[in-house]
């Protein structure tokens, strides 16, 4: 029985990091329909990205804000993540994804200017992430429904980071190791 039920509150304790495992190799499919058991732990993921980014709550608990969390960062072996943010216009965002995968995505690519993070990874790792533009993921959701996303600019960015992490890929490894700033082509800024 896992530790992740029903009103556990995640905090950076559980949070595996750069170096572990399972962050480095691709997770496994979540049987469907959702175990009561995997639901429950989607929602505390959800619930730490809450309070990851609620002023009191995260100097309470000392957590780091966070807009994405995929289950092999709290040290399981899942293919399913969670993300909340906003995105650069202000419009809320709110994930859960099972078994997702990526179906098409732009030719065109885009940053994050000021880099990405990780919360598995405790420093600042400075370049270039280039990201697709627009992707199309589909996935399940907490009801087991199929769904199909269509994400662009920062949310896509952030979807795509999860994505990685359940693929076993981190974000620094999509940095150019040679020139960390180097734009590529049909790559630009997302300002
Ligand atoms: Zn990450």
């Amino acid at each position: 029985m896992g530790k992740f039920r029903a009103n556990y509150l995640i905090t950076m304790k559980d949070i595996v990091r750069d170096g572990h495992k399972l962050l480095h190799q691709p997770t496994r499919e979540v049987p469907l329909p959702l175990s009561e058991e995997d639901r429950e732990t989607l929602i505390c993921m959800m619930q730490f990205l809450k309070n990851s980014q609620d002023p009191k709550l995260s100097q309470q608990y000392k957590l780091r804000a966070g807009v994405g969390l995929s289950a092999n960062q709290i040290g399981l072996d899942k293919r399913m993540f969670v993300a909340y943010f906003q995105d650069e216009q202000g419009l809320e965002h709110e994930y859960t994804l099972v078994n997702p995968r990526l179906v098409s995505h732009s030719v065109s690519m885009v940053f994050l200017p000021q880099g990405e993070g990780c919360l598995s990874v405790d420093r600042d790792i400075p370049g270039i992430v280039p990201r697709y533009e627009r992707v199309r993921v589909k996935g399940y959701n907490l009801e087991g429904d199929e769904i199909e996303l269509k994400l662009k600019g920062y949310a896509s960015i952030v979807i795509q980071h999860e994505l990685d992490h359940l693929d076993g890929i981190m974000f620094y490894e999509r940095i150019n190791r040679e020139d960390p700033f180097r734009v590529p082509d049909n790559c630009r800024s997302l300002t």
